[in-house]
């Protein structure tokens, strides 16, 4: 929801009508004095008198639209419609300009698969993408995968406010797709003419939807001379079934029509996408799949090129199991943010995951480490956040240590507010003494090549007293070093030194801002706390400190 002002109206996105109507006014007069305004900036406290945000308004299909200003995105507050992260960090943002070109009125989409049948490099056989097919940096054009990814993300459905909660069903994801494919444009064609996204089944009318999808199909396939077209597939995937000659894949809502595929093409699918299956059967969720296919006279039709991604039961998309779990925590903790998919971008480069727009006074970023990253990858994290001020950043690297807290919401802020800090900073005592403690009674852990977290088991701290204002708050997670030196006025070499010699024997066993690199170095990462430190010195007042029920996860 955004409100703007319009003229001498003020009007919100959620009264169509009225907000068709103030467009349509002011567009008739044409002149910049009577410029839409956005009034996101009202919202922030002290702000109330701001003169909002000139936007401008397109006429797209008998509809008056309200767009941002070039180069305006970043003017407007996180929880925005109009708001865009920092491009070329997130894999949208890299491809903006490039394979995702936006015009005034019409998207246009520049693919690196064939929607002709021969055309493209690719064999005329049933074919998987893969990772290994796709170059970040050499192909500026979206994969198939990147293409769900954008769908995704244009359709809003990487957004994710409490209120969703239940509310999104297939029918709602279809909606918004369709609404999304509305004024793009690939290879020449409107989106929504190549691109099949089935309805929802319904048995009674099942002959009309067949109907339906078979003039559609045939119009694309046998619509054009020359080449024969292929049109596009985004379904969520069902099962292989078999046939006598091989398997057919069966999408949901689509029982009834199956779609043909090369014998090789079952087993390439499932090498290509074995994680995403095994998650798939370990969280359930959905498994989209994206393809192009042809119909054939005879009204089959044939797989030609195949991606998947995975989505939560809230239809959000997720790369991993780490991923899953900051998202769930999320969502279960009421949070408002925005996962950004991956599109191009390789596996091992940094990027953040996830937005958490729902802080003040800037929006952070979760930066999720994968397994078996490079230095390079601390080295390009390192180099955003201190390139890019708009947003904070925080991370976790599932590999070594036990889910970290996340930074305050404001609605937490508020609430904290009506603690004393002496409170507080007695909770951070009590965590940094048992970090402590904890770390002295632990014996020597045998060498291995990335440590496990300590069991939560090992030490029980005593009970906290309960507050006037309920229980809402944690100890520190025993790896926020930075908040608890920030809080108990321990510089950071100070706490160091205090880590350092509690594990002067055997370092192995411990958290890994003190863990020594494989190369006997030690790794940079506590002058990078440092650094961070700072940052949420100059940037926030509160320290991230998560609601209770994170830490009840499992990781
Ligand atoms: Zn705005």
């Amino acid at each position: 929801m955004a409100v703007y002002k319009v003229a001498d109206y003020i009007v919100s996105s959620d009264d169509e009508i009225a907000l068709q109507e103030a467009l349509a006014g002011s567009y008739d007069l044409g002149t910049e004095d009577v410029r839409p305004r956005c009034l996101c900036r009202r919202e922030e406290p002290g702000n109330e008198n701001h003169e909002g945000i000139p936007m401008y308004i397109a006429h797209v299909n008998d509809k008056y639209v309200i767009k941002r200003m070039p180069n305006s995105a970043q003017e407007h507050t996180a929880a925005c419609d109009s708001y865009e992260f920092e491009t070329g960090m997130t894999g949208y943002g890299a491809l903006l300009g490039s394979a995702i070109q936006e015009g005034p009125e019409v998207t246009t989409l520049k693919p690196d698969y064939s929607l002709t049948e021969g055309g493209g490099r690719g064999p005329s056989v049933s074919e998987v993408e893969t990772e290994r097919s796709e170059v970040e940096a050499s192909s500026p054009k979206l994969t198939l995968r990147s293409t769900l990814h954008y769908l995704w993300t244009a359709a809003g459905l990487t957004k994710w406010i409490p209120g969703f909660a239940g509310k999104r069903t297939w029918k709602t994801v279809l909606n918004l797709l369709n609404a999304a494919v509305k004024n793009k444009e690939i290879k020449g064609t409107a989106l929504g003419e190549v691109l099949y996204i089935p309805e929802t089944y319904s048995l009674e009318r099942k002959d009309d939807i067949a109907l339906g999808r078979v003039g559609r199909m045939r119009k694309i396939a046998s619509g054009d001379t020359g080449k024969k077209r292929l049109m596009l597939l985004v379904a969520e995937f069902k099962e292989f079934k078999a046939i006598p000659s091989g398997h057919n894949l069966v999408v949901e809502q689509m029982p009834d029509f199956p779609f043909l595929m090369d014998e090789n093409f079952k087993g390439d699918f499932e090498k290509a996408f074995k994680l995403e299956r095994e998650l798939h059967k370990q969280f359930a969720g959905h498994l989209m799949v994206i393809a192009t296919f042809s119909f054939s006279r005879v009204g089959t039709a044939t797989l030609k090129k195949t991606s998947a991604m995975l989505v939560d039961d809230h239809w959000l998309p997720y790369e991993d199991d780490a991923e899953k779990s900051v998202i769930d925590a999320l969502v279960n903790t009421g949070r408002t943010f925005e996962v950004l998919p991956r599109f191009n971008k390789k596996w091992d480069t940094a990027r953040p995951s996830i937005f958490l727009t729902d802080t003040s006074p800037k929006p952070w970023a979760l930066y999720i480490i994968p397994q078996g990253v490079t230095d390079d990858y601390h080295a390009q994290r390192l180099a955003q956040a201190s390139k890019n001020l708009s947003y904070m950043d925080w991370h976790w690297d599932p590999g070594s240590e036990s889910i970290k807290h996340f930074p305050y919401s404001r609605e937490e802020e508020k609430r904290l507010d009506t603690q004393s800090w002496d409170e507080i900073a007695r909770r951070e005592k009590l965590a940094l003494d048992q970090r402590v403690a904890e770390a002295l009674r632990e014996p020597p852990a045998p060498h291995t090549e990335r440590t496990a977290p300590p069991p939560a088991t090992s030490f029980q701290p005593e009970p906290l007293p309960a507050t006037d204002k309920g229980d809402i708050l944690e100890v520190a997670p025993l790896s926020n070093a930075i908040h608890t030196a920030d809080l108990l006025d321990v510089t950071h070499s100070e706490e160091k030194e205090i880590l350092d010699s509690a594990f002067d024997d055997d370092r192995s066993g411990v958290e890994p801002d003190v863990l020594e690199s494989e190369h006997g170095k030690p790794r940079d990462l506590l002058p990078v706390q440092t650094e961070e430190a700072e940052k949420i010195d100059r940037e926030s007042p509160a320290p991230p400190v998560a609601s209770d029920d994170v830490s009840q996860l499992p990781i």
